[in-house]
C-alpha cells in the first residue's frame, strides 16, 4: 500500500511527522482529496497546548482543500479532478439541532471533525465524506479557496 507524509498530534505538546497508508475509498459517500493548501488554525495551536478536545493520533489540519483523486460510487457532484474546499464538521443531519437548522450545533461534530477526532488536512491526501466538500470556481486560488469560512460555523471554526 502506498505510504504518505502526515502530521499527526500524537499527545499533548507532541506533533509528529510519520508517514500512513494513502486512504482508500471505503463507503459509497467518500471523497479522496490530494491536499494542495491547508491552514494553520488557533484551534490547532490550542489542540497542541491542550486546551482544546483531540484524538490522540490523528492527523491535524481542518482548514484544508484539495483536488479530487477518487469517489465512491455514491458521490454524483464531484469527480475527479474537481477542485474543492472542505468543510471540516461532519453533521448528521438527524439530531434536533439538524432539524432546526442549527447544524453549527450538531451532535455529532465534537466526536467526528477532521483534523480533530479524525484524520484532517495535515497529509498529502484526505479522506472526506460527499457532504463536506464544495467545488469552487476555477479563478480562485487553493489558498484563497482553503479560507472560505462561509459554510464553516462551528465549535472547530
Ligand atoms: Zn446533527
Ligand atoms: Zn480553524
Amino acid at each position: 500500500m502506498d505510504k504518505m507524509k502526515a502530521f499527526i498530534v500524537a499527545d499533548v505538546g507532541k506533533l509528529e511527522r510519520v508517514e500512513r497508508p494513502i486512504p482508500q475509498i471505503k463507503e459509497p459517500d467518500d471523497v479522496l482529496l490530494k491536499v494542495k493548501a491547508v491552514g494553520i488554525c488557533g484551534s490547532d495551536v490550542k489542540i497542541l497546548e491542550g486546551k482544546h478536545h483531540f484524538k490522540p493520533g490523528t492527523v491535524l489540519g481542518h482548514e484544508f482543500c484539495g483536488e479530487v483523486v477518487a469517489v465512491g460510487s455514491g458521490v454524483r457532484h464531484i469527480k475527479v479532478g474537481d477542485r474543492v474546499a472542505v468543510d471540516n464538521n461532519i453533521r448528521c443531519g438527524f439530531c434536533s439541532f439538524c432539524r432546526m437548522g442549527m447544524s453549527s450545533q450538531c451532535v455529532d461534530i465534537k466526536t467526528s471533525a477532521l483534523g480533530v477526532m479524525r484524520d484532517g488536512g495535515y497529509a498529502e491526501y484526505c479522506l472526506v465524506p460527499k457532504n463536506n466538500v464544495m467545488c469552487f470556481h476555477r479563478k480562485l486560488t487553493m489558498c484563497s479557496a482553503r479560507k472560505s469560512k462561509r459554510w464553516q460555523r462551528s465549535s472547530t471554526g
